[in-house]
């Protein structure tokens, strides 16, 4: 696809490109993005008074229901640029969280798990989404508890959600919204057969998101064969 030059200055200021189909003009403000008031109340008590550039870019098209890869580093603020989308995606779908999660969030670690599920607990409470994290070195027993009792978003590791899945204690045939976040660091860690084998459980009708710090030719490779078509949005120098 081409690349779209509106925003054009701004996206120079920043050291932004994005390319891709019709790429949608990203938000300026918060008041711009539309986001119900009770969020935006959220957003502002947390001290936050524009969108990082990753989330100014990555808002509009994840709320198009278009799939992503967003290559940016760390502290740019991706969490709540695929977080705050998927809220949205979870209000229209209204799916019995029972039946399994809507949102999936595949995370490297536990520690980054849960700072992902504290987030989405912190801004996710006004909208009623519930979230919980599965990771390993933990007991699986209030995890497979939580599944039970239904969820909206699961944050997991992909190893402990492979062992869930493997005894068949969650279904992921729900999922419509995927979220890969440090993909790199997932396949620099080994995780890219968990994954696969995730991602296969995962209705091929879905929106999935993409988040990377790098973007060598192994992390390009599992873009291209589990993202359709998407917008790539690139925050400062990338190699
Ligand atoms: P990344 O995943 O890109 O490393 P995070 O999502 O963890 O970054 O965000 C880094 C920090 O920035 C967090 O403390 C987060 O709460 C904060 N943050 C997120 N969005 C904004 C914003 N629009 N303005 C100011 N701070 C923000
Ligand atoms: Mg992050």
């Amino acid at each position: 696809g081409g690349s779209n030059l509106s925003g054009d200055a701004y996206r120079r200021q920043h050291e932004i490109t994005v390319t891709g189909d019709e790429v949608p003009l990203p938000f300026s403000s918060f008041e711009a993005t539309g986001f119900p008031s009770e969020l935006l109340s959220e957003v502002y008590s947390a001290g936050f008074s524009a969108p990082t550039p990753i989330q100014a870019q990555s808002w509009p098209i994840a709320l198009q229901g278009r799939d992503i890869v967003a290559v940016a580093k760390t502290g740019s603020g991706k969490t709540l640029g695929y977080l705050i989308p998927g809220f949205m995606h979870l209000k229209r779908c209204c799916k019995d969280p029972r039946m399994g999660p809507t949102v999936l969030v595949l995370s490297p670690t536990r520690e980054l798990a849960t700072q992902i599920q504290d987030e989405a607990v912190k801004f996710g409470k006004s909208s009623r989404i519930s979230c919980t994290c599965l990771y390993g070195g933990a007991p699986k027993g209030p995890q497979l508890r939580d599944i039970e009792r239904g969820v909206d978003i699961v944050v997991a590791t992909p190893g402990r959600l492979n062992d869930i899945l493997e005894m068949r204690r969650i279904s992921l045939h729900q999922v419509s919204y995927l979220v890969l976040d440090e993909a790199d660091r997932m396949l620099d860690m080994g995780f890219e057969p968990q994954i696969r084998k995730i991602v296969k459980e995962v209705p091929t009708l879905r929106q999935t998101l993409m988040y990377t710090a790098t973007w060598p030719k192994e992390v390009r490779k599992i873009a291209a064969d589990l993202l359709v078509n998407p917008i790539q949005v690139n925050i400062g120098n990338i190699d």
